[in-house]
């Protein structure tokens, strides 16, 4: 009777050992065991999620070791899933009252002040009851008001991004020559490693405080070394270890 229930308890823990999950520098890999002779890596959209599946008699280190010697090409492909995710909305903004826009990380109710006789210029602020207010007159257009919200995106970058470059130029004994801000399509950052001169895309002005400052440690890195290899990553480590988190959240909050 009692090694019947021994017998029980054991059947349960394989099958709770069937799928378990692998963290490796900072990354969680599903690892499944099944009937198959081969391991099977891959990696999926949208979060690019990884999953392993193994032959049932396979130790745990070998495991290990097998996922450590894929870290480069699983990077690689994030990195493409990634890229899949447009960084634009798809519907371009009207910038009318009652649209919700996004400002370092939050969403903010949108108005215009519809009046020729505000102080001042064309503007857009963040009001002391946390509205993002268009100072724009009436008759003026949607590519105006684009403009106008992109001069306070890149004014905003333009405040932001010198103090992040100092405070991690000593940290990461690197410098930065030249910088700047553009409406990028493709990517949040890129990187001149011979000029030495890094530029973050204008929608980084959307996300938080902390993605802008994980994409300027990246491009960054890059003047250390140039390819995403693994010691590129291990520099990631070593600089923001929770760097991982922060390229998801770019990800995951597309707006
Ligand atoms: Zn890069």
């Amino acid at each position: 009777m009692i090694s019947h229930i021994l017998l029980e308890k054991d059947e349960l823990i394989l099958k709770k050992e069937k799928q378990q999950v692998v963290h490796i520098e900072n990354m969680a890999i599903t690892v499944t065991k099944k009937k198959v002779k081969n391991l099977n890596l891959s990696v999926h959209s949208p979060d690019g999620e990884v999953k392993l599946s193994v032959p049932h008699h396979i130790k745990n280190a070998e495991i290990q070791d097998f996922i450590k010697s894929k870290l480069s090409w699983i990077y690689k492909q994030q990195e493409k899933i990634n890229k899949r995710v447009p960084m634009t909305p798809a519907k371009p903004p009207a910038y009318t009252t009652t649209e919700r826009h996004y400002f370092a990380g939050k969403e903010y109710y949108f108005k215009t002040l519809d009046i020729d006789c505000f102080e001042g210029k064309s503007r857009v602020e963040i009001s002391v009851v946390g509205e993002m207010v268009m100072f724009v007159n009436p008759w003026k257009d949607r590519e105006y008001r684009e403009k106008l919200m992109k001069a306070f995106y890149r004014d905003y970058l333009k405040g932001e991004i010198p103090g992040l470059i100092a405070k991690w130029e000593p940290l990461m004994g690197v410098k930065v020559e030249d910088w700047g801000v553009k409406q990028m399509k493709t990517r949040w950052g890129s990187c001149n490693v011979k000029d030495k001169r890094i530029w973050l895309n204008l929608e980084l002005a959307k996300k938080s405080q902390d993605c802008l400052e994980y994409i300027v440690v990246h491009e960054m890195t890059h003047l250390l070394e140039r390819k995403h290899s693994n010691r590129f990553y291990d520099l990631m480590d070593i600089f923001m270890p929770h760097w991982r988190e922060l390229k998801n959240e770019l990800v995951r909050l597309s707006f």
